[in-house]
C-alpha cells in the first residue's frame, strides 16, 4: 500500500509510542492509531466497502475522523468528508453525487445524518466516536490489511462550490496530498515532535491537509478541538505546548480579542500558518506585537491545497502579498488570452503541480473546462512584482468568503427563486468587520406581492447552511443588466455593497 492508509503502520513501526491524536482525555499513540485502523478498516469491510467505494463521514474533529479517512485508505476505497454546517437536503446532494455507500457520523449529528443517508442513498450508517463505536473496533480482527493501494488512485473527494449550480466533488488522489504534505515539509520548519492545534474544520482542506496530515507524516502529535473558541485556544496551547497552528483570518483575529489574549503564555508557539482568505495587515501588526510572525498561504480545494507560501523571513518585507509558489507549485498570472502578464499588469491566477487534482467527480465538461493546457484556473485575480512575489487583488469568479466558509451567490439566489414573492435576486458579498464578508441579497419582488425581507430571509432555514444566508435583504426596483440581460456585478456591488 504506498498510500495514505500506510501511514499508521508506517509511523508505528517507526515512532509507536509517541502520541499522534490528543481529544479531550484521551490520547492515543502512533501503535494505536495503527490498530484501531485496522481494526475499522476490517469493519468497514465487514460490512460491504471494497476498493473503490466512497465512504463519507460526517463530524466535527475527533480522532474517527482521521481513523475512517487512514481505514478507507487501506481498503483502497474513497473518503468523503462532508462539511457539519450542511443542511439535511445539501449532505443528501453530496452523498447521492459522490455515490457513497457508506456514512460514518458523530452522534451529535445522528438526526440530519439518518435523514440525509436516507434520500443519500448510503446504504451503512455507523456512529461513530461513542461506546458504540469502541465496541465495533473492539470486536473487529487486527490482522494486517494488504490491499494494493498506488499514489495515482482516488483517495478523498471533497465537495467546493462552482460559480454556477452545486457543489462539484474535487477529486484528490493519494499522489496528490502526499506531494501537497512534501511542500508543507519543505517550505515549514517542521520538527519531528510537533504539537499541532487544530481548531479549523478537517472537513476543509487547510486543516487537514496544510497541518494535520503533513504533522502526522512527521510524527507529531495533532491535539483535536471540535468547535472553536477563542478562549479555549489560548487555554490548549498553554496546556499542550503547542507549536504550530492553522487557521483563516477571522480565527486569528478572535483570539487576539479574546481579553486574555496579553498575558496568555505563548512561547510555544513557532508556526501560525493563516490562509483561506486575504489576511489584513492589521492582524499581522497585532500578532507581530507578541512576537508571532505568520505563515500566510494561499490555496485551494482543488490544488490540496497549497499553491503560493509567504515564509516568515518574508512577511515584513513582502506584506500583504500570499508569497511565492510552493516547492514543487508552479504558478503563473495571465491576461485573458494567456500570455503572462507584465509585473505589476493584474491578471488570472494559473496553478499547476503533482497535488493539482485530476478533475471533477463525474463532471468530465467541467473537469476539462478547469483547465488550460495542464493549469488549473482559478478565477483570481493577481499581481506579480520584480521578485516573482504576488498578491491576490480580487476575484474574477463571483465568490463571497464569509469566515473561511465559501458562500456561492448562484446557489443562494436559486434558494431565493424559490419564494412565491421573489421575482428577480442576485446576491453579493459586503464586508464585514467580524467575518471578512457576508452575503446581501437584492430582491426584486413579483408584481402585486407584498414582499417582507424578513421572511424572505426565513425561508432559507432548513434549506441551507446558516453561514450561506444573507445577514441583509434590499428590496429593488431593477437590477441593472447588459443589453443581453447580464447581471452587472461590478454595479450592484458599488450601489448596495456598503451600509445597510
Ligand atoms: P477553498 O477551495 O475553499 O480553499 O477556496 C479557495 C479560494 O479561497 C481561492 O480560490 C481564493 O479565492 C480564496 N483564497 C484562499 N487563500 C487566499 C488568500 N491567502 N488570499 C486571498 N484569497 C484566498
Ligand atoms: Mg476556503
Amino acid at each position: 500500500n504506498e498510500g495514505l492508509g500506510s501511514w499508521p503502520a508506517r509511523r508505528a513501526r517507526k515512532t509507536p509510542h509517541r502520541t499522534a491524536l490528543i481529544h479531550q482525555a484521551d490520547a492515543f499513540t502512533y501503535a494505536e492509531l495503527h490498530e484501531r485502523t485496522t481494526r475499522l478498516a476490517h469493519a468497514l469491510r465487514a460490512a460491504g466497502v471494497r476498493r473503490g467505494d466512497r465512504v463519507a463521514y460526517l463530524g466535527r474533529n475527533h480522532p474517527a475522523f482521521l481513523e475512517t479517512l487512514f481505514a478507507a485508505g487501506l481498503l483502497g476505497a474513497v473518503f468523503v468528508p462532508l462539511n457539519t454546517r450542511l443542511t439535511a437536503p445539501e449532505i443528501a446532494y453530496q452523498l447521492t453525487d459522490s455515490g457513497s455507500r457508506a456514512l460514518l457520523h458523530s452522534p451529535e449529528l445522528a438526526a440530519v445524518a439518518a435523514v440525509a443517508a436516507e434520500s443519500g442513498g448510503a446504504r451503512t450508517v455507523v456512529e461513530v466516536g461513542g461506546a458504540a463505536y469502541e465496541e465495533l473496533l473492539a470486536g473487529a480482527a487486527t490482522a494486517p490489511i494488504d490491499e494494493p493501494v498506488s499514489p495515482d488512485d482516488l483517495c478523498i473527494i471533497m465537495y467546493t462550490s462552482g460559480t454556477t449550480g452545486r457543489p462539484k466533488g474535487a477529486m484528490l488522489t493519494h499522489g496528490n496530498i502526499v506531494w501537497n504534505a512534501v511542500n508543507v515539509l519543505v517550505d515549514h520548519d517542521l520538527v519531528a515532535d510537533e504539537t499541532a492545534l487544530v481548531s479549523a474544520p478537517l472537513f476543509h482542506t487547510g486543516a487537514l491537509n496544510m497541518l494535520t496530515l503533513p504533522v502526522l507524516l512527521k510524527g507529531g502529535a495533532c491535539v483535536l478541538v471540535e468547535s472553536f473558541d477563542p478562549g479555549g485556544t489560548l487555554d490548549l496551547i498553554e496546556r499542550h505546548g503547542v507549536t504550530f497552528m492553522f487557521g483563516v483570518p477571522t480565527m486569528f483575529d478572535q483570539v487576539a480579542r479574546h481579553p486574555r489574549w496579553a498575558t496568555a503564555d505563548l512561547s510555544s508557539l513557532r508556526l501560525l500558518n493563516c490562509g483561506g482568505a486575504p489576511v489584513p495587515t492589521p492582524l499581522i501588526a497585532t500578532y507581530q506585537e507578541r512576537g508571532l510572525t505568520f505563515l500566510q498561504g494561499y490555496g485551494m480545494t482543488e490544488a490540496s491545497p497549497g499553491a503560493l507560501f509567504l515564509d516568515a523571513e518574508h512577511a515584513v518585507a513582502k506584506a500583504g502579498s500570499a508569497g511565492v509558489p510552493h516547492f514543487f507549485t508552479d504558478v503563473r498570472v495571465v491576461r485573458p488570452d494567456l500570455a503572462q502578464a507584465e509585473v505589476g499588469e493584474t491578471g488570472e491566477v494559473l496553478v499547476r503541480g503533482p497535488h493539482v487534482m485530476s478533475g471533477y467527480w463525474g463532471l468530465p465538461a467541467e473537469s476539462e473546462a478547469a483547465f488550460v493546457d495542464g493549469w488549473f484556473r482559478t478565477g483570481d485575480a493577481a499581481r506579480v512584482d520584480a521578485d516573482g512575489y504576488v498578491t491576490i487583488v480580487d476575484r474574477f469568479k463571483d465568490m463571497i468568503i464569509s469566515g473561511g466558509e465559501n458562500v456561492y451567490p448562484a446557489e443562494v439566489e436559486d434558494a431565493l427563486l424559490a419564494h412565491p414573492d421573489v421575482a428577480e435576486c442576485a446576491v453579493i458579498g459586503v464586508p464585514d468587520a467580524r467575518w471578512g464578508e457576508t452575503a446581501r441579497a437584492i430582491v426584486v419582488a413579483r408584481a402585486g406581492s407584498t414582499p417582507d425581507p424578513a421572511s424572505i430571509l426565513a425561508s432559507l432555514d432548513g434549506r441551507l447552511a446558516r453561514y450561506k444566508i444573507p445577514k441583509s435583504l434590499v428590496l429593488a426596483e431593477a437590477l441593472p443588466r447588459t443589453a443581453t440581460g447580464k447581471l452587472l456585478k461590478h454595479e450592484l456591488r458599488s450601489r448596495y455593497g456598503t451600509g445597510q
